[in-house]
């Protein structure tokens, strides 16, 4: 299946692991695994801390530091600080399915990472029985 997402800010992380539950939720599947992927070059997804918002946030304003928008940079579109993050962060994640459920740790929830918004995304989910 896939989700659209309306992301509104040039930089920001969205916990879509109510997203991805629902979806494990309505396929039916008890035991597998879930693979989540975004299909995007300046956008990623990671599993993070969800208790902490300012976990998200200092890690936003730490990648900045790192990658500053304005560096020396040759990509003509002028947004290689957000291909850069986006490949930090990775394009996909997987989640174990068991009991139906989301076998993720305690504090952890599934983030997905727009580095170069506002745009409408896509994120595919393909569930795997087994
Ligand atoms: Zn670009």
């Amino acid at each position: 299946m896939d989700i659209t997402l309306k992301t509104t800010k040039q930089q920001e992380f969205i916990n879509i692991t109510s997203y991805v539950r629902e979806a494990v939720k309505n396929s039916g599947v008890k035991e597998g695994v879930v693979y989540v992927f975004v299909p995007h070059t300046t956008a990623g997804i990671t599993i993070n801390e969800n208790a902490d918002p300012d976990v998200v946030r200092d890690m936003l304003v730490t990648l900045d530091k790192v990658f500053p928008k304005q560096g020396d940079y040759l990509h003509i579109e002028g947004n290689s600080h957000a291909h850069i993050k986006a490949s930090l962060m990775g394009n996909s994640c997987n989640v174990i399915v068991e009991n139906g459920e989301l076998k993720l740790g305690r504090w952890q929830g599934i983030y997905f990472c727009e580095f170069d918004g506002s745009r409408t995304r896509k994120i595919y989910i393909k569930i795997l029985n087994g």
